[in-house]
């Protein structure tokens, strides 16, 4: 009866370095930003994550990624959050990946490097919109993670 689960995750390091948030369970209306960050992280925890969040893995041909030169690394924009009713705060990332855009409440633990920081104060509807204004057309050169991250800065 008593076995001790030994239920290690699938978890390699990589998958550590995405952490989940969680919001509040007060109205979304409440949320305010604090800050937002324009960030790089590495290519793997974007892949780990995608992959974690679709159930599936995506497996980039070494080709395929030395083909990508300086677009081997993810870039996102992160922006926290405190709601104005509870005090809770968290954080939302935005980014573009390979085959769709995502926003979801958490964290990148391992960032590579950041680009630019806003401290604003807006609420979680005026990042959503901007999210959902952005088309989610990925092209390897023309439009990957990084032209997305840009043009969702430039909406902030
Ligand atoms: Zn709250």
């Amino acid at each position: 009866m008593g076995s001790s689960q030994s239920s290690s995750q699938s978890g390699t390091d990589y998958h550590g370095h995405w952490e989940d948030g969680n919001t509040c369970s007060c109205s979304d209306n409440h949320w305010y930003s604090t800050s937002c960050v324009w960030e790089k992280v590495g290519l793997w925890n974007g892949f780990a994550r995608f992959s974690a969040n679709l159930g599936r893995f995506l497996l980039l041909r070494t080709a395929e990624i030395a083909m990508r030169g300086r677009d081997i690394a993810q870039e996102s924009i992160c922006v926290y959050f405190k709601c104005q009713n509870c005090g809770a705060q968290f954080s939302y990332t935005y980014e573009l990946m390979k085959d769709n855009k995502l926003a979801s409440c958490g964290i990148y633990k391992k960032v590579m490097e950041v680009y630019a920081v806003h401290q604003i104060s807006r609420p979680w509807s005026y990042y959503q919109g901007i999210f959902q204004r952005l088309s989610n057309y990925y092209d390897h050169i023309e439009r990957n993670c990084q032209h997305w991250a840009e043009e969702f800065w430039k909406e902030i």
